[in-house]
């Protein structure tokens, strides 16, 4: 095997030291308007004494608002005597993406969860991504990667885990998942699984939670709110915080095949005929895409292949052909 090169990046903080720790990685990038220049990604760390580590990260996509939100809070607020072990915050993974308010980075066009694992002598996105992948994760023991629908996609909010071969971590997966107490629960079939960093995370054989807590390029009150109490209910479940779970009922998901996806064939406009958390039966129509081209003409129908609950659609009113309109999910109660 050919011997990897170095990261470039470079903390400020001392991941060792005990306390509370507010600092950047920084990664060098030359450019136009800064020839000496560098991408600050912005991390805390709380450390004190022995016992395991979270790393917890937001914006892994630049357009989702939970995340960041979230965990930008409690670096306000987490204070190390709290703490048993070690909380890496990481609220803005893809801080050029975040800072844009886009999904993909403004510098590469990357999409970091589709960058690992990564390259050290790569684009900018591509450095992020090796320096999680040999860095960060390795030092981790819990991983929770909080996501939301962005400007193109709207959820239920749901946490969510995958399926996975060993019986253990899955196990372990899924009670993480349970104990961030999101309204809904998913066990997650990815589209696309390479290149993620919950596949990253998951090879290296950590406990890794996702979510996916909303949508449309902005928060709620409400679904903020899910993102911070799942952020606590997590930490301390794996004994990191004191405390209790602040418990709720949450509704099991699943995604079993690829009959959950609905994806339109033209471009159009986007009449929905469900709504999110709305039961549909197999066979409905739950949405139109209309011409804007010309009036007069019948719509198109997409229709649910599955019965279950519309667990996530397209946000925006036009779509595009191949964008997915609507996930329907399997209750299991
Ligand atoms: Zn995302």
């Amino acid at each position: 095997m050919t011997q990897l090169r170095d990261n470039p990046i470079s903390p400020t903080v001392d991941f060792a030291r005990d306390g509370v720790q507010h600092g950047f990685l920084k990664l060098p990038y030359s450019r136009d308007d800064s020839a000496w220049g560098a991408v600050m990604i912005p991390v805390t760390v709380v450390k004190n004494g022995s016992g395991p580590t979270a790393l917890l990260t937001g914006g892994n996509h630049g357009d989702e608002y939970e995340g960041p939100l979230a965990l930008a809070k409690l670096t306000q607020s987490l204070r190390a005597e709290d703490v048993s072990g070690r909380v890496i915050i990481i609220p803005f993974m893809n801080t050029p993406a975040v800072q844009a308010g886009t999904r993909t980075s403004p510098i590469d066009k990357g999409n970091l969860n589709r960058s690992f694992p990564g390259k050290p002598d790569g684009s900018v996105t591509q450095k992020i991504a090796d320096y999680f992948q040999r860095t960060l994760l390795p030092m981790a023991d819990v991983v929770l990667d909080i996501h939301s629908g962005g400007k193109t996609l709207d959820f239920l909010p749901f946490a969510a885990c995958h399926m996975l071969a060993d019986k253990a971590q899955d196990a372990a997966c899924e009670a993480g998942m349970r104990a961030f107490a999101a309204p809904y629960s998913m066990r997650m079939l990815e589209l696309d699984a390479v290149g993620m960093y919950d596949t990253a995370a998951e090879e290296q054989g950590k406990v890794f939670v996702t979510s996916e807590l909303g949508g449309g390029g902005s928060s709620t009150a409400k679904s903020l709110a899910i993102a911070e109490r799942g952020v606590r209910n997590l930490l301390i479940h794996f004994g990191l915080l004191a405390g209790e779970i602040d418990a709720a009922d949450s509704v099991m998901l699943d995604m079993p095949d690829g009959d959950c996806f609905v994806a339109s064939a033209e471009d159009g406009l986007l009449e929905m005929c469900s709504d999110l958390g709305d039961h549909v039966e197999k066979g409905q129509v739950i949405a139109r895409v209309h011409s804007v081209q010309r009036t007069g003409s019948a719509p198109s129908e997409y229709h649910a292949k599955r019965s279950g609950v519309l667990a996530a659609r397209h946000f925006p009113g036009l779509v595009k052909g191949g964008d997915t309109i609507a996930v329907v999910a399997d209750v299991l109660g």
